[in-house]
């Protein structure tokens, strides 16, 4: 053994250099580590460090804090072979950590999301055709070095399918040497999406707002656009010209999209604009595909990435642009875990990186409306759609006055059902909208009003009609329809109260029993994969009628689309929050403009009971313009965001008394400040979540306030106990 050269007359260590080294770990901050001698390890280079008895993941962060003693820290290896994260990402954590208070390891985890992407580097052994001609040569043998011809390297198993054969005649060649291994990196390369692969023709509009992004690129510089376009109108095809430029400079691309599981169709979009399908980034990639997607990402050799929230953390090494389609989609905030919001995130990420960014939607958030009208965004509006096609007619259908002479209706009134008739004659496609899942929202004993709940949370058990299941859609907990009053045991006395998609359904086939016609809804039975062979059959006109959830509102272009009824116009607005008719605005303006996206024109039929409600009146009068106006005076009048700020402080744990004590606490110790209003604690609007029980605290402040300089002063207060968490939301958007 060669042991001399730890032999103890080795002279006395020089002092190491040591480094602040942060761990994706939820750790008030970075932790003194040696490095190993004569390394240097600026921020951003990636270690491995030993931690209690094993070894995690680090990220030299700065300075040693100088707090520990030498000979008690350990060392940490920086990693072979691998970029260090760029240091802009660095600071982009930081940031995100001190705006959302949530300690910079929670967030640097965020940003080291593929532990896999650090192991070293593996190669495929693949054989090419070797120099030696086999003694003896069968048909088989003949048709795999057919195949070897062509130079290319084929595993084992490669070569015996693409010859036929099985793997044992491959084997014997390798053995006589006529064919021989090569080594090949671990993954087939990203190919670069090319910016000329088709020409765009762009109408005079978006030709306008095209060139004020390119411009925007070429810049290299922060700037924020709001591309604000009617459904239709192009936005896409408009920042698909931004990527181009992007990718003309030497840039990489991010695209955040809402609802990943939809994006099939904007894959294939952009590999019909850019020559091959962009990189994507979410949840359902599997270990190996995020491995090969971070490496790509951090070698720069991923161009363009399209991801939900969590690709904002990607270590890009040359980003040029940062695009938010469907900007004003709630699905951009995350809940739990580090609370951010995307979007919001997204403009950070894009002024760190010095480099443009996008926010698209027909609707946008009355955030960006008010920084594109206050001129902090550039406010690229496309008012027309393209081509012919014109925005839909949309009609109000008062439910208080259409009285029916057909008792079998419930949710389809006359004039809907008026209207569907004459769209099925002309052979033209509907699409019918409620926003809730599931056959009925509630169950109900007639003989004793008990209602069905969810043991765990304080929500109501839907009904799952087709399973025969009633389903708490906040926990997934679930049971076997009952037959029986689990209160009162009387049988037969249960019945459902409102409608879900599965009801909506059920009476639509009841009137129209020859129509073809599939439900897509966002729940377990008809899950992803459902859903989009759903929306497919429906695009191929394999069913004429769509029946659905939120789902079928998204950016799906069904040209013989004429129809769309929306069954509850006013089921968002008894949220009653702060952004409720927001909210329905959006989310009714959205399912609207499926209608009538080709030649043919669209009609809409919104039913409600509040005809005179602002936000019927703006989609009946197509002013939206009117309605985000006054929605900004209303909020400005209250001070609420983007006039003033919130926060909010949600406590929770499974022993009730003491979460309501800790609140408690937290309610009095609430430092009094002027412009800072504390509200609370109550319970919250889910007062029992998962088994948790939970009470909320809301802050609100002037806009000028530091609200994190409060929140953190604040909290620093009360001791929480293991048990209970407080979690801040800083720009809270929902209030459950
Ligand atoms: P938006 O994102 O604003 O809803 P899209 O970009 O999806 O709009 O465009 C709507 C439809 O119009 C798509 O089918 C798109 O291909 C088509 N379209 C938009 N602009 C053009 C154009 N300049 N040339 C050809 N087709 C276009
Ligand atoms: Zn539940």
């Amino acid at each position: 053994m060669n042991r001399a050269r730890f032999a103890p007359e080795t002279p006395v260590l020089p002092e190491q250099e040591r480094a602040g080294v942060l761990l994706p770990l939820p750790l008030a901050g970075a932790y003194d580590y040696k490095l190993p001698r004569g390394v240097n390890a600026p921020r951003g280079t990636v270690v491995a460090a030993p931690l209690g008895n094993r070894e995690t993941l680090g990220v030299v962060w700065g300075p040693a804090e100088g707090t520990v003693g030498d000979n008690r820290l350990k060392i940490a290896e920086p990693l072979e072979g691998l970029p260090r994260l760029p240091a802009s990402l660095c600071d982009f954590v930081d940031w995100v950590s001190a705006y959302t208070l949530n300690p910079p390891g929670a967030i640097l985890a965020m940003a080291l999301r593929s532990r896999g992407a650090f192991e070293p580097e593996t190669r495929r052994i693949a054989y090419v055709r070797g120099d030696e001609t086999p003694p003896r040569m069968s048909e088989a043998r003949k048709r795999v070095l057919a195949v070897a011809e062509d130079g290319l390297a084929r595993s084992v198993p490669g070569l015996a399918e693409d010859a036929n054969v099985s793997s044992a005649v491959v084997r014997g060649l390798i053995q006589a040497g006529a064919l021989k291994p090569t080594e090949l990196p671990e993954f087939a390369p990203f190919r670069a999406p090319e910016a000329d692969f088709t020409a765009a023709h762009l109408n005079p509009d978006q030709a306008e707002a095209a060139g004020v992004l390119r411009e925007a690129v070429r810049a290299h510089a922060f700037s924020a656009h709001l591309l604000d376009g009617v459904t239709g109108s192009g936005k896409t095809e408009v920042y698909f010209e931004a990527i181009a430029e992007a990718l003309r400079q030497d840039r990489q691309v991010l695209i955040l999209l809402p609802e990943i599981a939809l994006t099939i169709q904007f894959l294939e979009r952009f590999a019909a604009r850019f020559g091959v399908r962009p990189a994507e980034w979410h949840s359902d990639l599997s270990q190996k595909e995020r491995r090969r997607t971070y490496r790509a990402v951090m070698h720069g050799e991923a161009r363009v990435v399209v991801g939900a929230r969590s690709s904002l953390f990607l270590p890009f090494p040359s980003l040029g642009l940062v695009i938010v389609d469907e900007e004003h989609e709630q699905a951009f905030k995350q809940q739990d875990g580090a609370i951010y919001h995307a979007r919001d995130m997204a403009v950070v990420r894009a002024r760190t990186e010095n480099c443009p960014v996008i926010l698209a939607s027909a609707t946008p958030s009355l955030e960006s409306f008010v920084n594109a009208i206050g001129g902090r965004y550039s406010h690229l509006k496309l008012v027309n759609r393209h081509g012919v096609a014109e925005l839909p007619d949309v009609r109000i259908v008062d439910l208080r006055r259409e009285k029916d002479a057909d008792e079998n209706a419930k949710w389809l009134s006359p004039s809907l059902r008026d209207a569907m008739t004459q769209a099925l004659a002309a052979g033209e496609q509907a699409m019918l909208f409620l926003n809730r899942r599931g056959y009925a929202p509630l169950t109900l004993c007639e003989a004793c009003g008990h209602k069905l709940t969810c043991p765990n949370c304080s929500a109501w058990l839907v009904e799952h009609r087709y399973r025969k299941r009633l389903a708490c859609h906040q926990c997934g907990y679930e049971i076997p329809a009952p037959t029986a009053c689990p209160e009162c045991k009387a049988e037969g006395t249960l019945i459902a109260c409102g409608p879900g998609v599965e009801r909506v359904a059920e009476e639509f086939a009841h009137f129209f029993p020859n129509a073809r016609y599939a439900i897509a809804s966002s729940d377990t039975l008809h899950g992803p994969a459902e859903t989009q062979a759903a929306i497919r059959a429906f695009a191929k006109r394999e069913i004429d009628v769509l029946i659905g959830t939120q789902i079928i509102a998204k950016g799906h272009h069904f040209p013989q689309l004429t129809l769309v009824g929306i069954i509850d116009a006013d089921l968002g607005g008894a949220d009653g929050d702060l952004r409720a008719r927001e909210r329905t605005f959006q989310l009714l303006h959205q399912v609207s403009g499926r209608a009538g996206r080709a030649e043919k024109p669209g009609l809409v039929l919104l039913q409600t009971r509040n005809p005179t409600d602002a936000v019927m009146q703006a989609l009946a009068k197509s002013d939206r313009d009117g309605f985000y106006e006054q929605e900004r005076m209303y909020r400005e009048r209250a001070a609420a965001p983007p006039f003033g700020r919130l926060a909010a402080i949600v406590v929770s744990g499974y022993d009730g008394e003491q979460v309501r004590e800790i609140a408690r606490q937290l309610g009095k110790a609430a430092p009094p400040a002027k412009d800072i209003k504390v509200w609370g604690p109550t319970p919250a609007f889910y007062s029992l979540l998962r088994g948790q029980t939970r009470e909320r605290l809301l802050v609100q402040a002037a806009k000028g306030v530091d609200m994190q300089a409060y929140l953190r002063a604040w909290l620093a207060q009360v001791k929480i106990p293991a048990a209970v968490r407080a979690a801040v939301d800083v720009d809270p958007i929902s209030f459950f």
